[in-house]
């Protein structure tokens, strides 16, 4: 059986405190109204007044990011136990943005998610390649190449989310055909048989331009078990309209 899809929701800088705490408010009235998980993931300065409006809804709260240590001289970093210390389940690492504005490789993602592992959270390891990597036939190769560099050994189902996130997909509007996906994801599920020994209960997300017209396309794809959403998270009615298209 597959597992339960995850609709996990990526803020990214967008949203003050008031427009936060009511898309989280307006989701938690929702969550019972659909069969998937949801998750939100706002800017690290609004995790906590974003998980208080969440309150016992069910709706999970996440986080953008965390550092690979636990405490000390890191001038502006958050510790993975202090997401913990606010209520947060998840926590993207790897995001292509970070990889990108903060040169985070394989390895940085790597410790960052045995951090999430340290602090009990939930990582959402990110992998995806670029326009031209994907132009030159190398999306399975550099995919592969990022589980096998950003996913620590022995994760489960229960304590690890990978996202495939192609990145001209991201905030562009453009999407991967179902097959393209159908077969990213597939050998995602093949490479990390040789990492986890669950890798059928990890959820793998597809994200990248999902929204409510195209969720149900998507989300029905043989491997996809929910999405990692951007620009459609940050509108109640699109967010919820993703999740309830997700099987
Ligand atoms: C993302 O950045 O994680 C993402 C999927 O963005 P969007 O949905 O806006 O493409």
């Amino acid at each position: 059986m597959a597992p339960r899809a995850l609709i996990a929701g990526n803020w990214k800088m967008n949203l003050d405190r008031a427009a936060g705490e009511a898309l989280a408010k307006a989701l938690a009235a929702e969550a019972a109204a659909v069969s998937v998980e949801l998750a939100v993931c706002p800017p690290a300065v609004y995790v906590a007044s974003v998980g208080v409006a969440l309150g016992s809804s069910g709706v999970a709260l996440g986080a953008q990011d965390c550092h690979a240590a636990a405490s000390g001289a890191h001038t502006g970093d958050t510790a993975a136990e202090m997401l913990a210390d606010l209520g947060c389940t998840y926590v993207i690492v790897g995001h292509s943005e970070r990889r990108a504005d903060h040169g985070e490789s394989d390895a940085t993602v790597h410790a960052k998610a045995e951090a999430a592992r340290r602090a009990g959270l939930v990582p959402i390891i990110c992998v995806g390649e670029t326009e031209a990597e994907r132009d030159a036939g190398r999306t399975l190769d550099v995919v592969e190449g990022q589980v096998r560099g950003s996913v620590p050994q022995g994760l489960t189902g229960a304590t690890l989310v990978i996202a495939y996130e192609p990145v001209w997909a991201i905030g562009t509007g453009r999407t991967p055909t179902a097959d393209d996906v159908a077969t990213v994801h597939a050998h995602i599920r093949k490479v990390l048989g040789e990492v986890s020994g669950d890798a059928a209960n990890v959820r793998l997300l597809y994200g990248g331009s999902v929204k409510p017209a195209n969720a149900a396309e998507l989300m029905a794809v043989a491997n996809v078990n929910g999405a990692l959403v951007g620009g459609a998270s940050l509108k109640a009615g699109d967010f919820l309209g993703i999740a309830k298209a997700t099987p």
